[in-house]
């Protein structure tokens, strides 16, 4: 069952009454408490600047931008949750959807795709994050196969390298950076509105994945959190796929970790230690209560940075 569904406790829902009818009524037997429906706080496109919305669904975090006479949304959550994302997206903007960026091809962050393209919505991704949507393909992460999207969920539009988007009154940089999470992340950046969104590229608090079974790697992946320290002031707001949305000191201790990370674990893959001895090293030990509480765990970041390195 998901988080935001929550049902309000039926004793929370009694009438507070003071004086003597109060104290009257608490000596007689308590009256019969009514069921109560449950509540359902389904999650909502929250506001990061004037025209820039976020929301935080099932899946990867979904940024939605506005300009005069058209909207744009980046990453589509997971197929399950579109019922959900629709209910959000009509909440809170009554202009057509133009475009639907995938940052990249993993399930959480493509699931409305076929839904917004029958809505009218370009859907645009790096050509190599199609072409993984398009066959199955082997997660790593997860041990598994991913079945072949659909060819009515395949994006519509894909890009070799960056892009740029103008509607009225909106613009959006698509910025390809190779080989970072996957082999075909995009970063996406809405200048008026200071507002970035980074994909997987960027986990807010905890260790990242790196899907080194599709072309990742620990190196593009920190390349890639430079490229998202370059475009942010110390006003920006960084949208990053899962974890909460955060500013440029919290990308900057996210890419000093990554970076020490890949110091440690390098440092002992040239002296010549396997993979084992390496994980068995515990070589984040001291970083992993920071780090490695969320579901990424620290055999799972040690390991693919050593997979990954050159
Ligand atoms: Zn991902």
């Amino acid at each position: 069952m998901p988080l935001y569904r929550l049902l309000l406790p039926a004793a929370l829902c009694g009438l507070f009454m003071t004086g003597p009818a109060a104290q009257a009524r608490s000596l007689a037997r308590p009256p019969p408490v009514a069921p109560v429906a449950p509540l359902t706080l389904a999650p909502a496109f929250t506001e990061l600047a004037p025209g820039a919305w976020v929301y935080q669904g099932a899946g990867g975090a979904v940024l939605l931008a506005a300009g005069e006479d058209g909207a744009v949304l980046v990453d589509t959550d997971l197929p399950k949750a579109t019922p959900d994302l629709l209910a959000a997206l009509d909440a809170r903007t009554r202009l057509p959807l133009r475009y639907a960026i995938n940052t990249h091809w993993h399930l959480d962050h493509v699931g409305a795709n076929q839904a917004l393209s029958e809505r009218g919505a370009v859907v645009v991704a790096h050509e190599n994050a199609r072409a993984r949507m398009a066959a199955d393909t082997y997660l790593k992460h997860h041990d598994r196969v991913m079945p072949a999207r659909p060819a009515a969920a395949l994006p519509g539009l894909t890009l070799a390298g960056d892009g740029r988007i103008r509607l009225r009154g909106l613009e959006l940089r698509l910025i390809h950076v190779p080989r970072a999470h996957t082999d075909g992340d995009l970063l996406a950046f809405l200048p008026d509105a200071n507002v970035l969104h980074l994909g997987d590229c960027y986990f807010n608090g905890l260790y990242p994945i790196i899907d080194t079974g599709t072309g990742g790697t620990v190196d593009g992946l920190i390349a890639a959190l430079d490229v998202g320290l370059g475009l942010a002031d110390e006003r920006t707001r960084i949208v990053a796929g899962h974890g909460p949305v955060g500013g440029k000191a919290d990308l900057k201790a996210a890419r000093d970790m990554l970076a020490e990370v890949r110091a440690r674990v390098a440092r002992l893959k040239a002296a010549g230690q396997t993979r084992e001895q390496v994980l068995a090293a515990a070589p984040t030990a001291d970083l992993d209560p920071r780090w490695g509480q969320g579901w990424v765990k620290p055999a799972q970041i040690v390991g693919s940075v050593y997979d990954s390195l050159p």
